[in-house]
């Protein structure tokens, strides 16, 4: 039994921006939803990402992913006006294409490579995109340092203020009559007639079905529905200058101009286990090299430092999982939660109330590690 006296139809667990957007897409189709969640005292990716909306260089490799990514992408803006409509909240959601900007020859002709592969796999038609050398990227980035020699661009890029798409995810599920349960860490799940008994910080539950999205938690939660979620921390820093008039129009992998006039400027990425804070010789780096893409950065201040840990599969790629033990047990983790949020509002609660996972996207499926292994 439920605190409010009876079992929910649909259990989440984890509030951060991938338990949050399940549970909202899952209560507005008029599903009961109690959203379980330790909240910030727990390692949560959410309240320290880039922000980026973000399909350029996804799925090399799985072009199944390319096409989900860009799906989630066309589906942003949609997404964005349901918030706003729903919480009166807006998440400051920008469309307009982005660049990756090249530091060297090499890892220019790289970003060739991988994007000519990207669309050959996902069909051209699938997968506009553009080299650029130096002039053409200085033309959509002014003020480009000189020594840059190009980039890339995509039309489908993006991105949000990820902190206000995490507070507006939260506000649209209780708006929708989502029962929402912080300082609830879930330690034990057991299978009962009809569902699931969770035990919690918060109390004992029941649910018919459950959503495990707890981030880098979700391993032990998964095993307890018998689902292998292998996912690792991957060291994130970024900085944050003081506010200053709109100068760049578009993200790009190297620093974006958020919506409130700050620069953000990422990221470094580094297999440290689970530590999180900064280090200050990173940072340094960061911050020379974003200086040398933009020199004008320079001049700025910068406000904050952070780092947080990512939830990294073996191969990059989400994982989405139905137990086959415990039908009723879906398994939610991905790296990119700020771009998938589109579609795990809006397409995977469709899954989860109907017949599960389309075979589709069973390439998420984890037994694809089971393969890589015994290959
Ligand atoms: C440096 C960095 C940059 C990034 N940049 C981008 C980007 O530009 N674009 C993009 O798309 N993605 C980006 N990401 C990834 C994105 O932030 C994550 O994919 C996303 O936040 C993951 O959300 P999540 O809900 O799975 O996990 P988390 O945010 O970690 O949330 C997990 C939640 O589960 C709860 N929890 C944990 N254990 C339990 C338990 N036992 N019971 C109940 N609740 C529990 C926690 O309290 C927390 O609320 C970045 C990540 C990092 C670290």
């Amino acid at each position: 039994m439920t605190a409010n006296g009876g079992p929910v139809e649909v259990a989440v667990v984890g509030g951060g921006l991938v338990g949050a957007a399940l549970a909202y897409g899952l209560a507005r189709r008029g599903r009961s939803i109690l959203l379980l969640d330790e909240g910030d005292v727990a390692l949560r990716a959410s309240r320290g990402n880039f922000g980026l909306v973000w399909v350029q260089g996804k799925g090399r490799g799985l072009p199944a992913y390319a096409l989900w990514s860009q799906r989630s992408a066309r589906l942003w803006a949609e997404l964005a006006a349901q918030l706003r409509e729903d919480t009166a909240i807006d998440v400051g959601h920008s469309q307009r294409g982005g660049a990756l900007i090249a530091m060297s020859e090499e890892e220019l002709a790289g970003f060739g490579e991988m994007l000519a592969e990207i669309s050959e796999a996902v069909g051209p038609e699938n997968y506009e995109h553009e080299l650029l050398d130096h002039d053409g990227l200085a033309k959509l980035i002014p003020g480009l340092g000189p020594d840059v020699p190009g980039g890339s661009f995509t039309p489908y890029d993006g991105h949000v203020n990820p902190l206000r798409l995490l507070r507006a995810l939260h506000a649209g599920f209780q708006t929708a009559g989502g029962d929402y349960r912080p300082r609830a860490r879930l330690a034990h799940i057991e299978a009962v007639e009809g569902g699931f008994e969770l035990r919690s910080q918060a109390g004992t539950f029941e649910a018919g079905k459950l959503v495990i999205a707890a981030g880098l938690a979700t391993p032990d939660l998964a095993r307890q529905v018998a689902v292998e979620a292998p996912i690792h921390p991957v060291h994130g820093q970024l900085l944050i200058t003081e506010r200053a008039a709109p100068r760049l129009a578009i993200p790009t992998n190297i620093v974006r101009q958020t919506d409130e006039g700050g620069f953000q400027i990422g990221y470094s990425n580094d297999e440290l286990g689970y530590v999180t804070g900064t280090r200050l010789g990173v940072l340094r780096d960061i911050a020379h090299n974003a200086v040398r893409a933009l020199p004008y950065l320079a001049g700025l201040r910068i406000l904050r430092t952070w780092g947080a840990l990512r939830i990294m599969t073996p191969d990059g790629f989400p994982i989405y999982a139905r137990s086959t033990e415990h039908p009723g047990a879906f398994v939610f983790a991905c790296h990119s939660g700020v771009t998938l949020a589109a579609v795990h509002a809006m397409i995977c609660p469709g899954w989860i109330d109907g017949d599960g996972i389309p075979e589709e996207q069973a390439c998420f499926s984890p037994e694809r590690f089971d393969v890589q292994t015994t290959a």
